[in-house]
């Protein structure tokens, strides 16, 4: 795993200071979706390796939500990080 991750707010930070949610591809249904697509939303998950995207938290630091996205397989890159928010918007258009 990357022993560095930049933080858009906080700048070069150790991996020990952020918490990891998991996987941030699925995006939330309408509340009124059915109830096959809240389940899948809540429960399955693919646990894909190689380039993936995660949520987190910088907890020992600005307290911000992050979308990171690295190499889970082999060289543990990380490619990006982006404020979650900004991702959200982007991923709304
Ligand atoms: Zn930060």
């Amino acid at each position: 795993m990357a022993s560095l991750i930049t933080c858009p707010h906080c700048g070069i930070r150790p991996k020990e200071e952020f918490s990891i949610r998991g996987d941030a591809s699925p995006v939330r249904p309408v509340a009124t979706a059915s109830d096959d697509a809240w389940y899948v939303y809540v429960f399955v998950r693919d646990n894909s390796k190689g380039r993936i995207i995660e949520h987190w938290h910088h907890s020992a630091g600005c307290r911000r939500w992050l979308v990171v996205e690295r190499d889970n397989a082999a060289s543990h890159e990380v490619y990006s990080v982006t404020d979650a928010s900004v991702h959200a918007k982007g991923a709304a258009r």
